[in-house]
């Protein structure tokens, strides 16, 4: 890794515990050596071994420091048969995140975020959490030993935080949205100088954890898919994915990148909102209602992360879909008893906007779709 960029104007940061560029305020990203990387290391040699660490060079740590790795990553891509039977479709494929080690994709930043946190001397880590960052978060920190302090919204589903305290993290429960949860992480890291691994585009070493899905999605289909179906929050997830698909092809192992579509909760749905109404700036969502609690961030203090979000999606040739909660639970019903996959509602949410992009002729039936299933539904039982 060369060091850090700053994802709107383009300056220069050493590579150490920092969050935001100094010249513009915005969110950073790691930046590599390509030609050096890509001279020694190729996607069609990453090894015999599982996981995401096969792909180390690409990832924001240094070639002799020892993963924080609890078997993440290298997750089943499965064939939608009884889906594609039901929707008259001919190639839907479900990437399965949720055998991840504590259930979600989450995984894949936090086993990078605790790695990096060792590299650059944390003492102690601290995140702001819908429900999954934290519990993978406390989990990574168990492994590595270091002390977790995670932030919450009252409404995460309680067999989250059951779990995150059974990691033996320190809990605080806030009385408000994500949002709020994100102002008290951000405030006591920069006070106790604790690494910061919020899930949104705060850390800019942990998101880079998320490349690897793209990286297994073109080894497991042996092609570029015409369609990944996302649910998105603030959208680090999408936005790691699409870069993964760019490494991929800039390394020449294939040439087209995968329209990316953006899925959020019709009722906290600021990206959907600003892509609908062909604006740029993401605007903040005022007052969220939705179930889907993994993806209810109305980024009322970073509305600049949505609008990179917004930005990489358009480029990709995508779309943001609102979904209705109804619609999703019937959907994560329907993958439970139809697929015998037992998923989060904001995972079902890739569902619902399949068929909304169908129904609107944006998707044809012979496109090739993976829907990413991010979450297991066995965290979120209320
Ligand atoms: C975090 C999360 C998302 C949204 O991801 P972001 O990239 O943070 O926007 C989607 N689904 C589940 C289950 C999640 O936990
Ligand atoms: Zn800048």
């Amino acid at each position: 890794m060369l060091g850090l960029r700053c994802s709107s104007c383009g300056e220069w940061h050493e590579s150490t515990i920092r969050y935001q560029c100094e010249a513009c305020g915005n969110s950073l990203m790691a930046e590599y050596d390509y030609n050096r990387i890509f001279r020694k290391f190729s996607f069609e040699n990453a090894g015999m071994a599982s996981g995401i660490w096969r792909f180390k060079p690409l990832l924001p740590v240094g070639p002799n420091v020892a993963p924080v790795t609890l078997g993440e990553g290298s997750t089943p891509l499965l064939r939608a048969n009884r889906l594609e039977s039901a929707l008259s479709l001919a190639n839907v494929f479900l990437k399965n995140e949720t055998v991840n080690p504590t259930l979600s994709f989450k995984d894949r930043a936090l086993s990078v975020a605790l790695t990096v946190a060792g590299q650059l001397g944390a003492e102690a880590v601290v995140t702001a959490s819908t429900g999954n960052t934290g519990v993978s978060a406390a989990a990574y920190a168990a492994k590595s030993g270091l002390p977790c302090t995670l932030f919450v919204p009252k409404s995460t589903p309680r067999a989250k935080l059951y779990a995150m305290k059974r990691y033996g993290a320190s809990l605080h429960q806030v009385d408000g949205t994500f949002s709020d949860a994100y102002l008290l992480a951000k405030e006591v890291a920069e006070r106790k100088r604790w690494f910061n691994l919020t899930s949104t585009f705060l850390n800019p070493f942990a998101v880079e954890g998320h490349k690897t899905l793209a990286y297994e999605l073109v080894e497991q289909m042996k092609e570029v898919p015409d369609w990944v179906i996302i649910p998105i929050g603030a959208g680090p997830l999408l936005v790691s994915v699409y870069r993964g698909f760019l490494e991929l092809r800039l390394a020449g192992r294939i040439n087209t990148i995968p329209r990316l579509v953006g899925v959020q909760a019709a009722g906290c749905a600021p990206i959907a909102r600003a892509f609908a109404q062909d604006k740029t700036e993401v605007e903040p969502w005022e007052a969220p209602e939705t179930m889907l609690s993994a993806i209810a961030d109305p980024l009322s203090s970073y509305p600049a992360d949505g609008s990179r979000t917004l930005k990489v999606i358009r480029e990709s040739g995508g779309q943001v879909v609102a979904a209705p909660d109804e619609a999703v639970l019937g959907d994560q019903e329907w993958l439970t008893r139809q697929e015998g996959l037992y998923v989060e509602n904001a995972s079902a949410s890739t569902l619902t906007a399949l068929k909304i992009l169908l129904k609107q002729r944006v998707v044809r039936e012979s496109d090739s779709v993976v829907l990413v299933l991010t979450g297991h539904g066995t965290k979120e039982t209320e």
